[in-house]
């Protein structure tokens, strides 16, 4: 009975891929399988000095860091991610975070990683996006790999508005401060893999390794789904 309404919803209401636009199929979701295909995929997780671990080299002590795919404003990953932050499509970030998963199942990459843990979003984007996009990611991960996904002790910490008075100098020690973790027990000497939509400047996951350094002895990997350097 339900794939018959699934039939027939997709009759009388197609979906589109939203790369190329054509009508997807019934087996196909989210994205045509055409445009997947398409996906500039890095396979760094392989490759150890790659562009993202040079980047965030020296900044603070990490294993390893993967990107899925390499982002631009022409290329294919772009109208994925769009639609997935903007649009309600949370399912694109789930099968993204299960193709990613898919490939680093069986590496060096992912042996060892005890938690996924999304970087959480600002609560009040969170109340009105209705969900946080890099939760969806760890979530397809963590289908692909079975490593469990933590949410709830990395946490953003809520501002109180008359901190705009600082100094510019005070205002950089508070965005270093905007996690914390709740528990820091629950991650000591756990290996973290921290996940994100897009890897840019490196300035949210610095802040937030910064928070999980409090954990006696963790260990912390990242994990996104672009690249843009
Ligand atoms: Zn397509």
């Amino acid at each position: 009975m339900k794939n018959l309404l699934n039939e027939l919803s997709h009759l009388f209401f197609p979906n589109y891929c939203p790369v190329c636009g054509n009508k997807l199929l019934l087996s196909e979701e989210g994205v045509c399988l055409e445009c997947l295909h398409k996906l500039p995929r890095t396979h760094n997780f392989n490759e150890p000095d790659n562009l993202a671990e040079t980047l965030l080299a020296g900044r603070f002590p990490f294993e390893r860091v993967a990107t899925f795919c390499v982002y631009s404003k022409q290329g294919v990953l772009q109208p994925l991610i769009h639609q997935l932050k903007y649009n309600n499509k949370k399912e694109i970030g789930i099968l993204l975070g299960k193709l990613f998963g898919k490939d680093l199942l069986g590496s060096d990459f992912i042996k060892t990683i005890d938690y996924i843990v999304p970087v959480p979003l600002h609560p009040k984007k969170q109340r009105k996006r209705g969900y946080n996009q890099a939760e969806m990611i760890a979530e397809g991960l963590s289908e692909s790999t079975s490593i469990p996904v933590s949410t709830g002790n990395l946490v953003r910490v809520i501002h109180n508005p008359t901190q705009t008075k600082r100094t510019k100098t005070q205002r950089w020690e508070n965005v270093k401060d905007i996690f914390d973790v709740a528990h820091p027990q629950l991650f000591a000497g756990k290996h973290i893999l921290l996940v994100d939509d897009i890897i840019t400047t490196g300035s949210t996951l610095e802040a937030c390794a910064h928070a999980l350094l409090q954990s006696r002895d963790v260990k912390i990997s990242i994990a996104t789904l672009g690249e843009v350097f």
